[in-house]
Order: C-alpha cells, then sequence, then structure tokens
C-alpha cells in the first residue's frame, strides 16, 4: 500500500480530515514492520502532529508496510513520524486497563479457544487461555486487582468490558456476568456493564442483565457477507433480528450500539440498513478498521480496501448517516478506529487512553 506524508497532506486538504487522523487510519490499515519478532505487536505513539498520545494494537512485520518502528521513533517514509512507548507482543491478554485504570477490560472467557470467524486473530493468542470462569476465581481475582491498585479501585472504575470469545450458552454469559457484577458492587463498583458480543438476544435475557446499567454493543461485523465470514453462531442472526434485539435493549434503558469491520464489504450500497439500524443507536457504534494478520486473511479485504481513501470515505459516509448528535466516538474505547482528534468537524474530548 502506497503511503507517505505528501499523500496523507494531499487527502487531509481534500477530505477535510486532520493529518493525524490520516496517518492513525493508515497505521492501523498497514500495520508496522519492526525488530520485534511478534505477529502482533502492541505500543503508544506520540505523533508530532498531536499534543497526546494514542494506544495501538496491530500486524507486526508486514512486509508491505511503509511503517516502521527504529528504536523509539515511528518512521514513514523515511522521516520521523513521532515517538513510541513500550512496544511489546500483543497477546490480548485476558484483563488489562484503559483510561489511566478507570476502565478494567475483563476479558475472562478465552477468545483463542474460539472459532468460526474468519477474521479473527483469536486463534494465535494462546495466553489468554487462563479464563477466569467460576464466581470464586474472579473475588480471587478481583482481590489481587485491589492489592495492587488500592482500595478504592473498583470504586474509581467508571466501566468493566466483558468482550470474549463465545460462551456458547446464553444463561452461562448471564450468570457469569452477574457474579462479576456482585464481586465488583461488593467492592463499591458503581459503572456501567459493558458486553460486546452477539449471546444476549431474548427480552428475558436482556431483562436479566439491564438492572446493572448495562451497555451492549451487537457484534455485527459485517452486513452483506455473514455466512461467508461469521462463525454459524453469529452469522445465523439476520439484520431485522438485530434491529429486534437492539430495540428490546433500548426499551429496557441498556445502551446500544453495533460493532462493524470496516474494510470486508463496500459500504455505499448498505446505505439503507445502516440508516434503519442506526435509528436504534444510543452509544456510538465500534467501527474498527480492518487488520489482516495472515495472507489468507489479506484476501477477506474487499476491493478498494486497501487505499486509504476507503477508510476516509467510510468515515465520511458514517459521520453523515449517525444522525445522533448526543453519541460521539471515545479516544479510549477503540484503538483501530475512523476518528482519533476530530469527529463531523468537531474536536473529540482529550480523554486518558
Ligand atoms: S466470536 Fe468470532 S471474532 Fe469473537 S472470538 Fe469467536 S471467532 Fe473470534
Amino acid at each position: 500500500m502506497r503511503v507517505d506524508q505528501s499523500l496523507i497532506q494531499k487527502l487531509a486538504e481534500s477530505f477535510e480530515v486532520p493529518f493525524t487522523d490520516i496517518l492513525l487510519i493508515a497505521l492501523n490499515v498497514c500495520g508496522v514492520n519492526s525488530d520485534l519478532p511478534h505477529q502482533r505487536i502492541r505500543f503508544k505513539f506520540k505523533p508530532f502532529s498531536y499534543h497526546l498520545p494514542f494506544y495501538f494494537g496491530i500486524p507486526n512485520n508486514i512486509a508491505i508496510s511503509p511503517f516502521r518502528i527504529v528504536g523509539d521513533s515511528l518512521i514513514l517514509d523515511g522521516e520521523k513520524m513521532g515517538d513510541i512507548f513500550a512496544a511489546e507482543d500483543d497477546t490480548c491478554d485476558a484483563v488489562y486497563l484503559r483510561k489511566n485504570n478507570h476502565e478494567l477490560c475483563f476479558n475472562s472467557h478465552s477468545r483463542s479457544l474460539c472459532r468460526g470467524c474468519k477474521f479473527c486473530f483469536g486463534l494465535q493468542t494462546p495466553k489468554d487461555r487462563e479464563t477466569i470462569k467460576a464466581k470464586s476465581d474472579v473475588d480471587l481475582f478481583f482481590e489481587n486487582l485491589e492489592r495492587r491498585y488500592g482500595k478504592d479501585f473498583f470504586a474509581n472504575l467508571s466501566e468493566i468490558a466483558l468482550v470474549t470469545g463465545c460462551f456458547n450458552s446464553a444463561d452461562r454469559l448471564i450468570s457469569h456476568l452477574r457474579d462479576i457484577y456482585e464481586c465488583a458492587t461488593r467492592r463499591r463498583f458503581d459503572g456501567e456493564m459493558y458486553y460486546l458480543g452477539t449471546e444476549i438476544v431474548t427480552r428475558e435475557q436482556l431483562a436479566a442483565v439491564c438492572h446493572m446499567r448495562f451497555r451492549y454493543t451487537f457484534a455485527l461485523e459485517t452486513l452483506s457477507r455473514r455466512t461467508e465470514i461469521l462463525r454459524l453462531s453469529k452469522a445465523n442472526y439476520s439484520i431485522g433480528g438485530i434491529m429486534k434485539i437492539m430495540e428490546c435493549a433500548n426499551e429496557l434503558g441498556v445502551i446500544t450500539a453495533y460493532s462493524y469491520i470496516v474494510g470486508l464489504e463496500k459500504f455505499c450500497g448498505l446505505r439503507k440498513e445502516f440508516l434503519a439500524i442506526n435509528q436504534l443507536l444510543t452509544g456510538f457504534p465500534v467501527f474498527n478498521i480492518f487488520q489482516p494478520h495472515t495472507t489468507d486473511a489479506h484476501f477477506l479485504r474487499c476491493k478498494g480496501a486497501d487505499d486509504i481513501t476507503f477508510y476516509l470515505e467510510a468515515r465520511r459516509f458514517f459521520e453523515e448517516i449517525i444522525d445522533n448528535d448526543s453519541i460521539v466516538p471515545r479516544r479510549w474505547q477503540n484503538y483501530r478506529s475512523l476518528w482519533y482528534t476530530t469527529y463531523k468537524g468537531k474536536d473529540l474530548q482529550d480523554e486518558t487512553i
């Protein structure tokens, strides 16, 4: 993929998008080369073009990427674009913190043991197999977190997120969510419970979690290639079916959104479907830039998606068809987003990642 500074500058002018946003989109699309041997790496990057750092988890040693990490520098086109901090193997750990320790990602159910979605990197991350299943395990884990981060750790959390592999049973998932919630509220947690997945689908199931201040992102991922790309249990839900789930979630006061992978399909012909589903949004969708880690996965990219303009057109398209100004992208919520410093021409809030 051809990306250099003059192209970014040119695109910044024609799309009226900040240079930084295009640089960071390109980094997520292209991946990076480095001396680290890992297939996927994570790091903080503070570009010269912006006053704050951003967090990344991206494919490493992608021969065709124009980005290179040399020491603590990110190099594009022979020039340093900013500083890299703490580059390391991205093991997709079961548990990590975001938002300056105010958000706990508790991915307690292994993704590497889940199968079926063709784009999923989970297969190569065996480190997340230390599953934390029983309530006593959750309790012990939380006790250790308190020991490490202090007695007020849970009181200071604004969110606990569960983004995991499939449980293959809504009952088991709900019971696990309840265990997490109970163990956390006992420690004065008063924030939102967040779940990204597809396994809560009936009114009864939603009713069983809505008392928790629940935020639900339905893993939609693709509209037109569902049976081709998604595992069967996810592909089985039609767009109409997903809208019914979102409608029901809204009625029960659940904050509702969807996740979507940008780069798998042409989105322009799907305007009608997006407009319909966007009416049901009460939270901002998770638009993830597609990141292929293997040669096979590269072939999942749709025609045109190996060009940066595809992502800038997607950004413009979704800005135009999300007709709800009370929801905006949050810097800490998505590390491979289409938005980093502005949304609909306005500055995004400077939140810690
Ligand atoms: S549901 Fe799909 S994307 Fe999620 S962990 Fe399982 S295989 Fe991966």
